[in-house]
This record gives C-alpha cells, sequence and structure tokens, in this order.
C-alpha cells in the first residue's frame, strides 16, 4: 500500500510542447464523500467535476474560484464542483434518480442540462462560459469546449470510486506547428487505466506514462477540502429574503431559521433577535436583495 498526499502536478513535455496537469485527491473526496451517502451512480459524476475543475485552475491565470456548474432535467438535477486558485475544493450534488453507470452526459443530465464554467475572481469581474454536453463523460465535453473556445487541443482522464479521486489533462500549447508531439502524448496518455490512474501518485505516473519524453515537473500544489461558507454569508442570504419573509420563515420554522452549508454539512441558527439584528444591519447600507410586501 503507498499513502499519497493530495496534490496537484503540473508538468511540461518540453520537446511536444504539451501541457500536463495530474491531481490526485483521496483525502478531500473522502471529505465531500463524508457529507452524504452517493449512490456510485451520482458519486462517479461529482469525482469526475471535482478532478476536471482543479485540474482546469493549472491552465488558468486567476486568482479566485473556478466553479463548475451543471443544471438539469435529468436524473442529476444540480452538481457544482469548485476549486480555488490556492488548492481549495468542494462538491455538492442534488438527484431525482440514480443514472446508469454507463450513461452519457446527456442521459445523466438530460438533453436541456447546461453545464458552465465561472471564474469568480478575487477582485474584477466573473467571466462565465457555457459548455456542451457531448461525449462519454465530463472530460469529453470540457475538451470540446477547449477546442471551441480556446482552439486548444486537450484530452482528460478522469477516474474515482468511494475512497479514490484522481485526474489527468494534456494540452497542446499554442504555437506549435508540429502535430507529432501532441500525437504522441496523447497516445501515450491513452495507455492509462482507471485503476492505475487512482492507485498512483502523480510523479511516479508522469514519470512512468512519459519516461521517454523531456519532461519538467513543477514544485507540487497540495490540495485539501476547504468551504468557504460562513455565518455571514449565511446571514445575507436571509436578509436576501427580504424581511417579511423571513420573519414568516421565522415563525414557520419555530423560532430559529437553519442554514445548512450544501457542500460541507455545517449549520448556521439564526433567532429571533439574530434575525433582527441582521434586518437592522442590512437595511442600512442600500442591499437591495429580496422584495419587502
Ligand atoms: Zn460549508
Amino acid at each position: 500500500m503507498t499513502t499519497s498526499k493530495d496534490e496537484l502536478n503540473v508538468f511540461l513535455l518540453e520537446q511536444s510542447n504539451v501541457r500536463g496537469v495530474h491531481v490526485r485527491m483521496d483525502e478531500a473526496w473522502s471529505q465531500v464523500l463524508q457529507r452524504r451517502d452517493y449512490p456510485a451512480g451520482v458519486r462517479q459524476w461529482l469525482g469526475q467535476a471535482l478532478a476536471a475543475v482543479t485540474l482546469m485552475t493549472a491552465t488558468l491565470k486567476f486568482d479566485g474560484k473556478l466553479s463548475l456548474q451543471v443544471q438539469g432535467d435529468g436524473d442529476i438535477n444540480l452538481m457544482v464542483a469548485q476549486a480555488t486558485a490556492d488548492g481549495g475544493v468542494r462538491a455538492t450534488v442534488e438527484w431525482e434518480r440514480e443514472p446508469h453507470m454507463s450513461a452519457t452526459p446527456l442521459e445523466a443530465f438530460g438533453e436541456r442540462a447546461r453545464l458552465s464554467l465561472i471564474i469568480s475572481q478575487a477582485a474584477g469581474e466573473d467571466y462565465q462560459g457555457v459548455v456542451e454536453l457531448s461525449g462519454d463523460n465530463l472530460g469529453d465535453s470540457l475538451a470540446g469546449y477547449f477546442k471551441q473556445s480556446e482552439q486548444l487541443l486537450t484530452r482528460f482522464w478522469l477516474a474515482s470510486d468511494g475512497n479514490r479521486n484522481a485526474g489527468m489533462l494534456l494540452q497542446r500549447l499554442p504555437d506549435e506547428e508540429d502535430q507529432e508531439g501532441w500525437s504522441r502524448a496523447e497516445v501515450l496518455g491513452g495507455t492509462l487505466f482507471s485503476e492505475e490512474l487512482m492507485a498512483t501518485d502523480g510523479k511516479t505516473l508522469i514519470r512512468r506514462l512519459f519516461h521517454e519524453e523531456d519532461v519538467r515537473l513543477h514544485d507540487p500544489r497540495e490540495i485539501a477540502f476547504k468551504c468557504g461558507c460562513s455565518r455571514e454569508k449565511c446571514g445575507a442570504m436571509v436578509v436576501g429574503l427580504g424581511s417579511e419573509d423571513a420573519r414568516e420563515l421565522l415563525i414557520e420554522s419555530g423560532g430559529e431559521i437553519n442554514v445548512d452549508c450544501e457542500f460541507c454539512g455545517s449549520r448556521y441558527s439564526f433567532d429571533g433577535i439574530d434575525l433582527e439584528a441582521l434586518l437592522r444591519g442590512d437595511m442600512g447600507d442600500g442591499s437591495e436583495n429580496g422584495t419587502l410586501q
């Protein structure tokens, strides 16, 4: 048995001009799974989404949070996976029924499903891109997005089970005329099996797969489960209902409004005194959330 750290490795196949990213997040994944009992047919999508969004943080320049969100009308209604630039990850999913294990994205999320990638910057404007659901898995859909919107050839390998979650991304860097390097890297990546991807630590896997290539390996980045929820944010949500509705909710819920975080399970409770303090605090600053009746 090997014990592994949760980490992300970025590497460059120098001769081939291909960028690679590998992530392994067993401990962070087990913390995501602790929250609820996910059936395997749901869990596999959450694992794919969380590994993919974490891999993508290494291909983008940003200092905030990257979210992968699928909203649909199929077996799974809503899935959100997020990774921050400093390696924090979290994810949650709501489902109607467990999709078949071999379901395609369109079958699992429905014909009208919408996959969005949202970059929330610590400072500056948010960016949102819409990804068309296609192929056999989320990696195929995301590869299609990179090709269409960025003209970048990209491949994803994603694998997870009840204990392990891992992924690898290869991306051909721009300004490269020679197609051969990319084809070679893609073929080498294609020899990777899910079990090998889940069971091997990043450095070993990268060296093994690309031992004939000129590999430049960057320092690993630590990955950890981190939830950005707070009492302040949940309080703002309550205030967002508007004072009438918030007071009504307080009565309906027996004198205490409980807000549960979908990502980490933390509960934030607000009694009547808390609520009035919240409403007073937010009424004065021009906050326009909610409607007053
Ligand atoms: Zn939370």
